[in-house]
């Protein structure tokens, strides 16, 4: 059994010191437990031991661990991270505090739809392949502006920031400091980038929400 706490308190103390390292605020910095294949018990032992912020990748498992724990924690924050089908719009709209994988007009017009019939509006942050992976989710970085643009005034959506997962072989830092430097140009206030292997870089870069899972967790099975 992982010891979920101690784990947790690793982390956060390790992201306490690249902050200080990055000459940022304390507190500036906040961690995203990705909860994804991992049990409801797991999640609660993390909300027990203080985490109150989580990731989810598919909407289907955090709409079965999620709501329940709600009235328990209300303080909880479900951020959905993993690429979003269309059809899954409304319910992701529904549970969501925060969706991280905004990239294209499709889902963006049903993200729109789904807003206005649950009468909830989930932060928004527009993913970006950085590395133009074509198996991978994320709006290309030549279409980034035009995207941002179009869903601030085509559909209304409340677009806080940027979100990317640079290619597995390479030096992430490039690629954070792109997305630094896109959201900087569009006063976009949130960063999320940065996992188990490279959250302290991105600290580093900028993030403002690191996404850590096997760290936290243990090694996905
Ligand atoms: C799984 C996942 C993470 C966490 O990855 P770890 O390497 O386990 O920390 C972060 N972001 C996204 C989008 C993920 O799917």
């Amino acid at each position: 059994m992982t010891d979920i706490a101690a784990n947790l308190a690793r982390i956060q103390a390790r992201i306490a010191e690249a902050t200080a390292r990055a000459n940022r605020p304390a507190g500036s910095v906040t961690l995203v437990a990705v909860s994804k294949t991992n049990p409801a018990e797991a999640v609660a032992a993390a909300l027990a031991a203080g985490q109150m912020v989580f990731g989810e990748n598919r909407v289907q498992e955090a709409a079965g661990k999620f709501p329940p724990l709600r009235p328990a924690w209300p303080a909880l924050r479900l951020h959905i991270i993993g690429g979003l089908q269309t059809n899954k719009a409304r319910d992701a709209v529904r549970i969501a505090d925060v969706i991280e994988s905004l990239d294209r007009p499709k889902l963006a017009t049903a993200l729109a739809e789904a807003m206005a019939k649950e009468g909830r509006a989930p932060e928004m942050l527009v993913q970006v392949n950085t590395g133009e992976e074509p198996q991978k989710a994320g709006v290309p970085r030549a279409e980034a502006e035009g995207f941002l643009r179009a869903c601030r005034e085509e559909w209304g959506l409340p677009v806080r920031g940027l979100m990317c997962i640079p290619p597995a072989e390479e030096d992430p830092r490039p690629h954070f400091h792109y997305l630094a430097e896109l959201a900087g140009r569009h006063a976009l206030p949130v960063l999320s980038m940065g996992m188990s292997a490279d959250f302290e870089a991105a600290i580093a870069c900028g993030a403002t929400h690191v996404r850590v899972g096997s760290a936290i967790f243990g090694a996905r099975g």
